[in-house]
């Protein structure tokens, strides 16, 4: 393996102060330059607001910037904590908090509330249906590791699902004429993909290649290769979803339609009640 350490730069580029809050794993380190006079300067005082799920109200929720608390040696970044805290603009008693931590010319998220997973899997929750409880756990688990940066864990979890999909758009294309399922069975990911093409969202189909990587043994692959697949994993699993619960209402819709028709049959030959 190459051990990378050609000389990396002295600071990172820090990102925008929502990003830091709503889409930065805890831990993750940004250097600093300590010389700097208020070097995080537009984190510390950021005076915008976040749209963000709010778990008290059950919906999204604009929240903006409270009180703040500090702690510790501002004068050179020793173990300097300093929060950001928002309000729900709906229920000021509904809180967004996020702790941050500089040290050694490292800053870093230490903590937050809510959780990036309980802000994100909000908007997963209407597939819940389609997927049954068992895969929609797997599913929020593994959005749940990966927002924690967790990528090895995370992807098991997405290949799970995405695996149980493709095993269910199989099971249907089987039953066509002229179905090979000797083919099928010795194929890779991206051939399987290809073969099940009349039962899958067409972008997943047209774009297969980025799927190679879920025929690779788990133990081949390194967090960073995991963490990168994620998003197309986790987007072909959300279209086949939406395919699949547009299917699922449809069939609702059918069923309630016929519901109400035999109730207005039996009102008809029943005249007068
Ligand atoms: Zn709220």
């Amino acid at each position: 393996m190459a051990n990378r350490k050609e000389s990396p730069p002295e600071v990172d580029e820090l990102p925008s102060a929502q990003d830091f809050c709503l889409s930065v794993p805890l831990y993750k380190t940004f250097r600093f330059q300590n010389e700097k006079s208020n070097p995080f300067f537009s984190l510390e005082h950021f005076k915008g607001s976040l749209d963000i799920y709010c778990p008290e109200c059950g919906r999204h929720s604009v929240f903006t910037l409270g009180q703040e608390a500090k702690y510790s040696d501002r004068s050179h970044y020793s173990n300097y904590v300093f929060s950001l805290w928002f309000r729900c603009s709906r229920d000021a008693s509904h809180h967004a908090i996020f702790i941050f931590l500089a040290h050694k010319r490292v800053l870093q998220k230490i903590g937050q509330t809510p959780s990036l997973a309980d802000i994100s899997v909000p908007d997963v929750r209407k597939y819940r249906p389609v997927l049954g409880d068992e895969r929609f756990r797997e599913f929020t688990r593994g959005i749940g590791l990966a927002t924690h940066g967790v990528g090895v864990g995370a992807f098991v979890y997405l290949r799970r699902v995405f695996e149980w999909l493709i095993e269910n758009a199989h099971a249907a294309a089987s039953a066509a004429p002229g179905w090979s399922e000797e083919t099928y069975v010795s194929s890779r990911m991206e051939e399987k993909i290809n073969l099940l093409k009349d039962h899958l969202p067409e972008f997943l189909v047209k774009n297969r290649g980025l799927y190679g990587i879920l025929s690779v043994g788990i133990h081949a692959l390194t967090e960073a290769e995991c963490l990168s697949a994620f998003p197309a994993v986790r987007l072909a699993i959300e279209l086949i979803l939406d395919d699949l619960l547009e299917g699922h209402e449809r069939q609702a819709k059918v069923k309630a339609a016929a519901k109400s028709l035999d109730a207005l049959k039996t009102s008809i030959a029943k005249p007068g009640t």
